[in-house]
């Protein structure tokens, strides 16, 4: 698939911006705070509801103004489509902002967004990703696993909301507002969705795994094996059939009872599983050197794309934000490699120099500049 047009209107630091796109390699290039990452945030938000740098959605909208919109023209197997996200500041409170979605025009719930366009976000944040906290690896799979499969998306939504309302009421039951018999109910339902994301996540890491493997055996001329390791947290899952996981999660959860209630939070599930990153038998979070552990986020990265393409038969659109400077010549062109004949890919950099010429040769160029585009 990729991405034929973008529209702006108050989104960040874009007043109004109508920019269309060629099918290959596309660079943004001019110097810091001109609104590079704003204009990939806003095909991010389109592919996958939410920004990847806020949960706020109040900050996507342009300071002072009460509404942002971001419409997309996406060019697929499945012909023309046509994303919009209107965010709406809240008058009462301007911190809080709601999102409204439209697909060709017809109003659609956030969930029912995921998939009509997939992306690769390839980010300096992402540098983080082995040797950071847990979260990032979490979200870095549920991001894959959404939008290989929108119906992962609405299970991970409706886990959300069962874990929100499961804590409201722990929390209660531990000052005396509610009884302990209702419980019961929310960790049953809570299990059965909790149990359903775990399993699918480690059948999913299963294939993930070898493509992982391959690009990190490559990065490393064959040197060093890289391996994921799946840690479900509070169950053991295995060859597991899900019933089973879900009476796992259940027990866990009665066994903790006094803890969570004393802490008001629920102790297991997948909330608090871990993906973890492995080189040669030790944990890459605390092991590896800094270069290793950037082949490793390379790896990962490139076996997003490929996975993504493989089990869709679609090339996602790739979003390189700023990376090229951040890897060495080595890993650049094997993060090149990838884009021939690959995806649509869209590049920012602050300076033209940190890409190589043959990317600069082939791709359009623009100049970012306070929130406008130019040729
Ligand atoms: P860098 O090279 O430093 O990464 P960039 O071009 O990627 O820069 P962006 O992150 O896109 O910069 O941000 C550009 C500007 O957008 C910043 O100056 C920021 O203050 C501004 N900005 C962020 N949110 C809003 C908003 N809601 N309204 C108006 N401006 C905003
Ligand atoms: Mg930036």
């Amino acid at each position: 698939m990729f991405l034929a047009n973008v529209s702006l209107f108050d989104f960040r630091n874009y007043a109004e911006l109508e920019l269309t796109l060629e099918r290959s390699a596309t660079v943004f290039f001019g110097g810091n705070a001109q609104g590079k990452t704003n204009l990939l945030e806003a095909v991010a938000l389109s592919a996958l509801t939410r920004s990847p740098r806020t949960q706020q959605a109040a900050e996507l909208v342009r300071f002072g103004q009460p509404a942002a919109r971001v419409t997309c023209g996406v060019q697929s197997d499945a012909g023309l489509k046509e994303l919009e996200v209107r965010i709406s500041v809240s008058p009462a409170a301007p911190s809080r902002a709601s999102r409204r979605f439209t697909l060709n025009g017809i109003a659609k719930r956030s969930t029912d967004m995921m998939g009509s366009l997939r992306v690769v976000l390839f980010w300096p944040d992402d540098l983080q990703l082995v040797k950071g906290p847990g979260e990032g690896r979490r979200r870095f799979l549920n991001t894959l696993l959404s939008q290989v499969d929108p119906d992962h998306a609405r299970e991970l939504t409706r886990y959300g909301h069962l874990l929100e309302q499961r804590n409201a009421l722990l929390r209660a039951i531990r000052e005396g507002r509610q009884p302990i018999d209702g419980l019961d109910y929310w960790t049953t339902a809570l299990a059965e969705s909790g149990a359903a994301i775990m399993v699918e996540r480690q059948r999913r890491l299963l294939e993930l795994q070898p493509i992982a493997a391959a690009f990190h055996r490559e990065l490393s001329d064959d040197r060093e094996r890289l391996e994921l390791r799946y840690r479900p947290a509070g169950v053991r899952i295995g060859e597991a059939p899900l019933e089973l996981v879900s009476e796992q999660l259940k027990l866990a959860m009665r066994d903790a009872r006094d803890e969570e209630i004393g802490r008001g939070q629920t102790a297991v599930g997948p909330q608090r599983d871990d993906i973890e990153v492995w080189l040669d038998e030790h944990e890459a979070r605390l092991f590896a050197s800094q270069g290793q552990q950037r082949s490793a986020v390379l790896s990962l990265k490139l076996a997003e794309l490929h996975y993504l393409a493989e089990v869709t038969g679609e090339q996602p659109v790739l979003l390189l934000d700023d990376v090229m400077s951040e890897l060495d010549p080595a890993r650049r062109e094997r993060l090149l490699a990838a884009l021939q004949p690959g995806p649509q890919a869209l590049i920012t950099a602050a300076d033209l120099n940190d890409l190589p010429k043959s990317i600069l040769e082939r791709a359009t160029v623009f100049r970012v500049e306070q929130g406008a585009i130019h040729a």
